[in-house]
């Protein structure tokens, strides 16, 4: 009961979130939709699928897509100069590429997630795929660099079948989506316009979407003023797997 009241916590928190969201008049029905659904997911797999979870004062800020050869390393010196914490969720294929970014993310701190090898989008690929072709390669390969086996993933867009929810359950992975959006995935998003989805939007307990890929300038341009604001505003920041862990729903259990 308490977990369940834990969940149905986090929800509202994500409800209010993204109730502020849709007054913005750029946001399209599909995108709610998309926010509806993947609510739906967090309360009905509120062990295993998670937007953010209930904590009073902690965040945990992303990144996808990654490594590349130009914006992770500016990322990581921003991070590096402000002493804050983060996740990168990286695609197997750039990794591979990338292995010294892959070694200076987990030097300097910072917890790695699985994007996928390829990032295609999982609702089109069968769970043996998902698993063999995409998750389990690229956690092989973060464990070659770096001698961990991430368990923790992303999904590419966002977007997972039940079925495939349940399959990853019961071999101990945790998908992390988010709460907060930058939407630094938008083309022409300005540097302002970043700052402010994610100051605006932040809560205790949120994680927060960006990206580390070669296009997202405007991602590097945003990072110092938002974590300063963030910084200001009093939140600490964590890994996702801190903050899952340190979650007031799992004290609880
Ligand atoms: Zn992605």
């Amino acid at each position: 009961m308490r977990r369940m009241l834990g969940c149905f916590v986090i929800l509202l928190t994500i409800h209010l979130n993204l109730s502020a969201n849709e007054t913005d008049n750029n946001k399209t029905s599909s995108y709610e939709e998309f926010h509806s659904y993947t609510n739906q997911l967090a309360e009905k797999y509120c062990s295993v699928f998670y937007l953010s979870v209930d904590h009073p004062r902690a965040i945990a800020l992303t990144f996808d897509d990654g490594p590349d050869g130009k914006n992770t390393s500016k990322i990581l010196d921003i991070l590096n100069n402000k002493g804050v914490k983060a996740t990168f969720f990286v695609v197997g294929m750039f990794a591979n590429i990338y292995p010294k970014t892959i070694m200076r993310i987990v030097a300097d701190g910072h917890e790695i997630g699985n994007h996928s090898w390829s990032h295609q989008d999982f609702r089109a690929i069968d769970n043996r795929h998902i698993i063999n072709k995409e998750l389990h390669p690229t956690s092989e390969l973060i464990e070659k660099i770096t001698d961990v086996y991430p368990k923790i993933l992303r999904p590419p867009y966002g977007v997972i079948r039940e079925d495939t929810i349940k399959y990853l359950a019961s071999s101990g992975w945790k998908i992390i989506n988010w709460s907060v959006d930058s939407y630094d995935w938008q083309r022409d998003i300005s540097v302002d316009d970043i700052k402010k989805q994610v100051t605006e939007y932040i809560h205790p307990g949120g994680i927060i979407l960006f990206h580390s890929s070669i296009y997202k300038d405007n991602t590097v341009l945003a990072l110092t003023d938002i974590i300063e604001d963030l910084i200001n505003q009093g939140y600490i920041f964590l890994t996702v797997s801190e903050l899952l862990s340190s979650a007031v729903k799992t004290l609880e259990n």
